[in-house]
């Protein structure tokens, strides 16, 4: 049985309070009629403090985060996030700085985005960098914008196609769809790289780019990615690089060098800002001089005297976000950068590429590679266990849960059926990878010998199976008694 947890209005009981105000000390003063309130407040509960405190302490120990657990989600990069960063980030003059406060009582912040913008660069190999948009999502927005307004300021009005690998995130079709464009998608081949037969066939004088993840979905370096990025140019075609991929490659490859035009950095994923549940992210955008003038702004730049000042890019696509971008989240990027250094990065990359290669190694004789090769910071398995009859990559998943480790990215890339995409991040030792490998073998074993264990799975979590559709397509965002009483009913 799921346990049930009561909404705060079922805690409610009329004269319960949590505050204490004050005594008046000021004239009691008169309120024009027509401002005083004239119906009850009774769409308030009424709750003791301690009653509040509880309920969103226990709600909130009912995460899995990596502060609790493993939790190779692959694809999202869920490694820790220092608490340095996070005692940085409070520092009253970033975390008090007002955004209309201008640009003389602000060097310090724009200081640090200028900084943060020259470090962005300088790894990814980028000429200019802007820190506008707030996800990785937000940040391809951008490119293929700037793609777009790039093509008609040299008066060049039939690019209106975006190649798009079978292998990429969501994300990137909707980004070339949302820019107005059309997507056309580009096969991959048996060894999970772009079928360059396929691009062949697809490039044309109408297309504006293409928008590849490398290393890509598969876990795997793209081993063709100079003669891809030489095929597109050659058409006119520019390059756009999902950078969600980057903790494997930092410090030993630099995208803007491979060929790429434009990118985007998830500081969310690669850059350990903290992420998840739908909060602030960061989708920094880097690219080549020849983009620059489109990138979002504004920008910060420093001026001749050594002071720091926003600019807009002269032929900017335009404003992404309110003030200054997420900037939290910059100065944690920031920080995650100054910490490591150029050693540190390179180290973040290469144990990020060893621990999936590990988990890799032990795990495929029961869990088939989706494509058999050395993997980089992440790895495709599929959840096809050998003499295991009805048993589903969700299964296997959920009863991950049971043996206290969140389960991995499931179903993703499309083109692997029962995927399982395990990303362990450099923040885990031996131990842990060792005990989520026992935990996935174990699983194996029962897959064959007790599938019903997997089918009744997660039996240890707070709830069981989730009516996944159910939840987003009807979700109940706001307190509504009868809604809540029938979902009490369901639970028994
Ligand atoms: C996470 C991710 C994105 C989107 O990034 P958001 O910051 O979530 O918007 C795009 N592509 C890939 C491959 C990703 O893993």
């Amino acid at each position: 049985m799921d346990t049930y947890e009561p909404h705060l209005y079922e805690r409610s009981a009329p004269g319960k309070h949590g505050t204490n105000l004050p005594r008046l000390d000021v004239p009691e003063s008169d309120l024009p009629a027509e401002l005083l309130r004239q119906d009850d407040l009774n769409d308030f509960p009424e709750l003791t403090e301690p009653e509040v405190i509880r309920h969103y302490t226990r709600i909130s120990q009912r995460n899995a985060s990596p502060d609790t657990t493993f939790y190779p989600l692959g694809s999202c990069t869920m490694k820790a996030s220092p608490r340095l960063h996070e005692e940085v980030a409070r520092y009253a003059g970033f975390a008090a700085a007002h955004p209309l406060q201008g640009d003389a009582l602000s060097q310090g912040a724009l200081r640090l985005m200028v900084e943060l913008q020259d470090f962005l660069g300088e790894i990814s190999g980028f000429a200019a960098v802007s820190l506008q948009p707030a996800a990785g999502a937000h940040g391809e927005f951008a490119g293929i914008l700037a793609f777009r307004a790039y093509h008609l300021d040299r008066g060049d009005h039939e690019r209106v196609e975006v190649l798009v690998p079978d292998a990429a995130h969501g994300t990137n079709p909707a980004t070339a769809a949302m820019s107005g464009l059309k997507v056309v998608g580009v096969q991959s081949d048996a060894r999970g790289n772009v079928d360059l037969d396929d691009l062949r066939r697809k490039v044309s004088p109408r297309t504006a780019g293409m928008m590849l993840t490398n290393p890509n979905t598969l876990g795997l370096f793209e081993e063709q990615i100079l003669t891809i990025c030489d095929i597109v140019h050659a058409a006119g075609g520019l390059m756009y690089g999902d950078g969600a991929n980057f903790n494997a490659i930092l410090g030993v490859a630099k995208p803007g060098e491979l060929g790429f035009d434009f990118m985007h950095y998830n500081l969310h994923k690669t850059f350990a800002t903290p992420h998840g549940g739908g909060g602030p992210g960061a989708g920094a955008v880097g690219c080549t001089t020849a983009l620059a003038p489109f990138l979002p702004g504004p920008c910060a730049r420093r001026t001749a005297t050594g002071t720091y000042e926003l600019f807009t890019p002269a032929k900017s696509i335009g404003r992404l976000k309110v003030f200054h971008g997420n900037f939290g989240m910059l100065v944690r990027a920031w920080t995650y950068i100054m910490s490591l250094g150029e050693v540190g990065l390179r180290e973040v990359s290469e144990t990020a590429v060893l621990n999936a290669n590990y988990v890799r190694v032990q795990l495929q004789d029961l869990y088939p590679q989706a494509v058999e090769r050395i993997c980089m910071h992440e790895t495709v398995l599929k959840g096809q266990i050998n003499g295991a009859k009805g048993v589903r990559t969700l299964d296997i998943a959920k009863r991950l849960i049971d043996y206290g480790f969140h389960p991995p990215t499931i179903y993703f890339p499309l083109l692997v059926p029962e995927a399982l995409m395990i990303e362990p991040t450099e923040t885990e030792g031996k131990n842990v990878l060792d005990s989520f490998i026992a935990a996935l073998r174990a699983i194996a074993a029962e897959a064959v010998a007790t599938p019903e264990l997997l089918h009744a799975a997660p039996t240890t979590a707070p709830v069981r199976r989730l009516d996944e559709v159910r939840a987003a397509r009807q979700p109940i965002l706001r307190y509504a008694a009868a809604a809540f009483a029938k979902l009490r009913e369901d639970a028994k």
